[in-house]
């Protein structure tokens, strides 16, 4: 191989290059052939090499791939923040367009901080947030992230914002409800805003299912309402940070969905574009349009690729393949069958504390001892010795182990694209079984 001046995620380490990919499949120079068991990072929700986007994509290209956002709109992106509109619950109808994931939620902290500025309350500028969450490598979007390893070269530079525990059903107490437990840890928000001061709390983020930090942490039902009404009680906004949920991952067509819940604010990322080109959202509700455009005039945030035409074209290209294949109802389907399977393996493998998850966002979370439920130290990587083998197998899966040592578990996230069969679920779980016991033996 000629040397390589690429910046990659492990210095000095050679990555197989990828010579094109198919459905769920993977396959590189060599020959070999990968279960895309993750989507990438969770993001390839249509699979691999869709006909439609990649037409999508030449025909606009062909009429125009770029337009400064402060000089035009385009076709493209009317429809797409049309569509957005039409898919996301309540008011939420005015879409930000940027590239990634931390764009969209780093967008989405200044949008509130400027809603209150517009509103003659500027000290309402603090985002509050969980210990148990990411929202973004940016340095904004880190510091309403509490995701520990990508956190501690930066803390001392980080926004002091508040956090919160946020649900972890595994390792409630067990004395206790499951239902006094989703109070309990919805009021630490109410304790954590009156510590502050109402006056200083702009917003609260959370990602309806916790992704890289824990692992598919399902909340339990009443955890969001009881949010809601927190936040409308001190006039606090609340932003469900959707990039990894939304689009169907959960199996409706965003997580907070599952609770019937209706945000202030939502970010959307990776499904939105299915990884064919960069493109994320962040959607505000008609309140907050109305209040801006009534004040300023113009929301301060914004990037030379927002609103990109070429990118509308292929997410908007994304959800009508996502509408046309029905994958969301796909992903609560197939997403019930693989969490069976996953249910199953951590049933018959003592190294599997948990297997949990929601629609097509599963994870399976690795114990000590699955009677005490004793974590592995983080450091240890079991995660990512799982991931290793199972790399060597040919099945890809996510790592989930940003959590807090000793409190959080390591942590792999199985998240296939949307559109996997019943027989490839099942051709995933015997890679991932075989992975599974290889690291158990290892650690004999
Ligand atoms: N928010 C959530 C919930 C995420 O899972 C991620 C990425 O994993 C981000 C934000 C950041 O997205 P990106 O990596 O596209 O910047």
């Amino acid at each position: 191989m000629t040397k390589s001046y690429v910046i990659k995620p492990e210095l000095g380490k050679e990555y197989p290059v990828i010579s094109h990919g198919k459905g769920i499949y993977l396959y590189d120079k060599e020959g070999n052939r990968y279960i895309d068991g993750s989507s990438g990072a969770v993001t390839a929700s249509i699979g691999h090499g869709v006909e439609e986007v990649a037409e999508a994509m030449y025909a606009q290209a062909k009429e125009v791939s770029f337009v400064y956002r402060s000089h035009f709109s385009s076709d493209a992106v009317e429809k797409l923040a049309t569509k957005l509109a039409e898919w996301a619950p309540g008011s939420l109808n005015w879409t930000f367009f940027v590239s990634s994931g931390s764009e969209a939620t780093e967008t989405a902290q200044k949008i509130a901080i400027q809603y209150w500025q517009e509103k003659g309350r500027p000290t309402k500028n603090r985002i509050i947030s969980r210990w148990m969450s990411y929202h973004g490598i940016t340095m904004g979007a880190l510091s309403m992230s509490g995701h520990v390893l990508r956190r501690k070269r930066f803390t001392s530079l980080l926004a002091d914002y508040p956090a919160i525990t946020g649900p972890y059903p595994y390792r409630k107490p067990e004395d206790m409800s499951l239902e006094s437990y989703a109070l309990a840890c919805a009021n630490e928000l109410e304790t954590a805003i009156l510590r502050v001061g109402p006056e200083q709390v702009a917003a609260f983020i959370a990602e309806p299912v916790i992704g890289a930090s824990g692992g598919a942490v399902v909340p339990p039902d009443g955890y969001f309402q009881r949010i809601r009404e927190i936040c409308d009680k001190y006039e606090v906004l609340f932003i469900a940070d959707e990039v990894m949920t939304g689009v169907g991952r959960t199996g409706k067509a965003f997580g907070i969905d599952h609770w019937g819940v209706v945000p202030d604010l939502m970010t959307l990322g990776k499904g939105m574009s299915a990884g064919y080109t960069p493109m994320a959202a962040t959607i505000v509700s008609d309140e907050i349009i109305e209040t801006i455009t009534k004040g300023s005039g113009s929301i301060m945030a914004g990037h030379t690729y927002s609103a990109n035409p070429q990118s509308a074209a292929v997410s908007l290209a994304v959800l009508d393949y996502v509408e046309k294949h029905q994958l969301v109802e796909k992903a609560a389907e197939q997403g019930a069958y693989l969490l069976a399977q996953l249910k199953e393996l951590a049933d018959e493998l003592p190294l599997i504390g948990e297997a949990r998850g929601l629609g097509m966002l599963c994870a399976l979370e690795f114990v000590k001892n699955k009677q005490t439920k004793e974590p592995f130290a983080l450091s240890g990587g079991v995660g990512g010795k799982v991931i290793q083998k199972a790399f060597e197998k040919g099945l890809l899966i996510y790592p989930a182990m940003g959590g807090i040592e000793g409190v959080a578990g390591d942590a792999v996230i199985i998240s296939p694209p949307l559109t996997i069969t019943t027989e490839q679920i099942d051709e995933l779980i015997s890679l991932l079984k075989e992975a599974v016991i290889a690291v158990q033996q290892e650690l004999q």
